[in-house]
Formats: structure tokens, C-alpha cells, sequence
């Protein structure tokens, strides 16, 4: 990857613009909501746009009758076993959140498998990409998801030292 600092909510954007048409067809209402002065993060910006692609797509398809595909961007700490490995380190956080079918209990270790899909003409590579592109670039990805409700997807980049 190439890697430089990146502000993760312009590749967002760059996204949403691609998509736009498909959403208003779709009667899905985008909603992105953004901390403040968020840093930036050291990224490739291709392939960390590819992974908003999957997981964008990935909710139009949860939402056939429409519904909100919520963004939203801060800054978390991390969790106390990590910072002791780490030191104080910090994360912009997106979590991307549907209110689509959500994922069966029994699939929610599945879905970052390659070829693991449940759509009819479906591939299943676009979540073991993201998944492989984030690690890539540092960070993780990790999903909650209730049945009927809708599924959240948390994305986690790590902030380099001197960019806080
Ligand atoms: P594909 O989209 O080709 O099926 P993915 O790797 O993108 O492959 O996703 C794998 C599977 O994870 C999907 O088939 C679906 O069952 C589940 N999934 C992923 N994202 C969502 C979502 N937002 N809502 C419900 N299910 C999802
Ligand atoms: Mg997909």
C-alpha cells in the first residue's frame, strides 16, 4: 500500500458521490455525523475507499425497502489491554451503521471468510477484502448486528503519535 495522511471523511465523501444516485433510487437516506478537528490518518486512499465501496454496497443491499445508512466519525481511546501494549494510543473510529435485515447470529463469524455470501448471485469476497485492506493499513474492522434490526460495522485506524 501507499500510504500518506488522509482525512477519512473525504474519502467518504468521495464515495458517497459515486453512490449518491443509487441511494435516492433506492429510498436510502444517507446521514454522516463528524467530531470536530478529527486528525488525520496514515493511509492508501484507493484501497480504504474500496472498503467504504463494500460496506456501502453491502447496506443497499440489507435495505431493499429503503432505510438510513448512518456514518459516524471521532476519536476513541483504546480499550486498557491495548494501551498497555501501546501507550496511550488513539483511533478515528467510522462506524457505518444500517438499519438493514442484519446478520443471523450463526453467520457473524462467517462473513469475513472469502467466498462467504448469502446473496443469490453474490461473490462473499467484499468483506474478506475490507477486512484484509484494513489490516493492511493498520487498523481493524469488527461488526455488531441484531436480526431484523440492522448491523453496525466499526472501522479502526490507528492515529500516529505525532498527529494528536
Ligand atoms: P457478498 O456481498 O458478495 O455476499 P460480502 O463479503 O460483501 O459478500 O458479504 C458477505 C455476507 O455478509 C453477505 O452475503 C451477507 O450475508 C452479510 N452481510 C454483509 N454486510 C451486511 C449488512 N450490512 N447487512 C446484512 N448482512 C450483511
Ligand atoms: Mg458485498
Amino acid at each position: 500500500p501507499v500510504q500518506e495522511f488522509h482525512d477519512v471523511e473525504m474519502l467518504i465523501d468521495g464515495i458517497y458521490l459515486l453512490l449518491a444516485p443509487r441511494f435516492k433510487k433506492k429510498k436510502i437516506n444517507f446521514l454522516k455525523n463528524s467530531q470536530p478537528n478529527l486528525p488525520q490518518v496514515f493511509v492508501d486512499p484507493g484501497q480504504i475507499e474500496q472498503v467504504f465501496m463494500n460496506l456501502f454496497l453491502n447496506a443497499i443491499d440489507a435495505m431493499p425497502k429503503g432505510g438510513d445508512l448512518s456514518v459516524s466519525i471521532s476519536l476513541v481511546s483504546h480499550d486498557v489491554q491495548e494501551a498497555e501494549q501501546n501507550g496511550d494510543s488513539k483511533s478515528v473510529c467510522v462506524q457505518v451503521q444500517d438499519t438493514g435485515t442484519g446478520i443471523p447470529e450463526e453467520n457473524l463469524e462467517k462473513i469475513f471468510n472469502p467466498f462467504f455470501t448469502t446473496k443469490s448471485s453474490g461473490i462473499g469476497l467484499g468483506l474478506s477484502i475490507s477486512n484484509r485492506l484494513m489490516q493492511e493499513n493498520g487498523g481493524k474492522i469488527e461488526v455488531q448486528s441484531k436480526k431484523d434490526r440492522g448491523t453496525t460495522f466499526s472501522l479502526y485506524f490507528p492515529v500516529p503519535e505525532n498527529e494528536r
